[in-house]
């Protein structure tokens, strides 16, 4: 995860750079349950409105609640299917903050109606995030569901209204980049807290005219609007006190395009934010994120559930994550990694971290080859 808005924080009132702060355990995306309410068309759970065979039962959760908090994992994201879904989310959530973990809930909003926010309120999730796929008909066909948008925009009314921590979440492809402004306005207007853009787990067109490929040029675009935009809230933070968090997943390349965007708005301080960049170090797959599927399957995040490493209900989950007998754990967990290709070469290797390794994988079959989803030019990259 790049956190936008931290960076341009740091713009605005730079801080020393003092030692890098190591998370304690990772952070853990937890899909209790694959089934859901909608059937959306770019779903990496491939659920569907039916019960699946073979859930973690609400003891089971417990325990290995008891198993992450014995490995100091400080937040629980609760995701599904639709997490709302499960008969017991409630008594899971109510525990996860008992136990002190930072809770997040991951829906797809349109179950929360009033009653339902009354819950939802009542556990004190410290963040709500909502998924939207663009605005109205495009959210509706994305999600295959008419009406779906306005019902997730009641529920992000709703947990606003009850002083909920609440973002939107949005994955962007060919067919809702138009809606992004759209988006962010709606942000804007709705007093949402923090805006995620999910960057799509798209494999590229290989190395040539990278900077001319359509869809390399709309990730480019879209990274400087979200920069513009997140710098003009970063400036009413410092005139009016509104805080608005911008965040974006699954590329970090982000990282190294923020460098370039600051060449152009704030040359000065391109050095101190490479630094920062540095310590940030890009992807953490395999690291400080990690994920739990409704079966117990353990995988180094959301985006590998074709690899598992282990499963909680045989092995404690640290045993698991501490096991690099694993390659691919092995691999993620490597300083620095090995990476082939232009990643290989790439003079910005130690910000981004050689980027995501499952569209490697996809692609070429090998996870150490270069990022296809890089938008950035070979000139960029210093290649040429
Ligand atoms: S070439 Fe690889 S390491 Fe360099 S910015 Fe692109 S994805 Fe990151």
């Amino acid at each position: 995860m790049f956190r936008i808005s931290q960076f341009m924080q740091e713009i605005a009132a730079p801080t020393p750079l003092g030692p890098a702060r190591k998370p304690p355990g990772p952070v853990v995306i937890w899909n209790l349950i694959r089934r859901c309410n909608l059937t959306c068309k770019h779903c990496y759970s491939i659920s569907a409105d039916k019960d699946f065979a073979g859930e973690l039962s609400t003891a089971e959760v417990f325990g290995v609640m008891d198993q992450l908090k014995a490995f100091r994992v400080p937040a629980l994201i609760l995701s599904g299917g639709e997490p709302l879904l499960r008969p017991d989310i409630f008594e899971i959530s109510a525990r996860a903050k008992g136990m002190g973990f930072f809770t997040a809930l991951s829906s797809n909003g349109t179950l929360i109606d009033a009653a339902m926010c009354e819950k939802v309120k009542a556990i004190g999730y410290d963040y709500v995030g909502v998924s939207l796929d663009g605005l109205g008909a495009t959210h509706d066909k994305f999600r295959r569901m008419a009406g779906a948008f306005d019902k997730s925009l009641a529920g992000i009314r709703l947990c606003r209204d009850a002083g909920l921590k609440v973002g939107v979440r949005y994955t962007m492809t060919q067919d809702n980049h138009q809606d992004l402004p759209g988006l962010l306005k709606l942000v804007e207007d709705e007093g949402v807290d923090r805006f995620y853009f999910s960057h799509l787990n798209y494999a590229g067109r290989g190395n040539k005219n990278r900077k001319d490929d359509a869809l390399h040029q709309m990730t480019r675009n879209a990274m400087d609007l979200l920069f513009d935009t997140c710098w003009r809230y970063e400036e009413m933070r410092q005139q009016r006190g509104i805080v608005k968090e911008f965040t974006t997943g699954n590329n970090d390349a982000d990282g190294v395009y923020l460098l370039y965007w600051l060449q152009r708005r704030f040359p000065e301080k391109l050095e101190h934010i490479r630094q920062k960049l540095l310590q940030w170090g890009g992807n953490s797959s395999g690291v400080n994120v990690a994920n739990i599927d409704n079966l117990g399957n353990v995988h180094p995040d959301t985006m590998w559930w074709h690899y598992t490493i282990g499963n909680v209900r045989e092995r404690a989950f640290g045993e698991i994550w501490n096991d690099v007998s694993d390659p691919l754990m092995a691999g993620l967990k490597a300083q620095p990694r090995t990476v082939g290709g232009r990643c290989g070469a790439c003079a910005h290797f130690a910000i981004c971290g050689g980027n995501t390794r499952v569209r490697a994988q996809q692609l070429t079959g090998d996870a150490w080859a270069e990022d296809p989803g890089c938008y950035l030019s070979d000139e960029e990259i210093g290649l040429v």
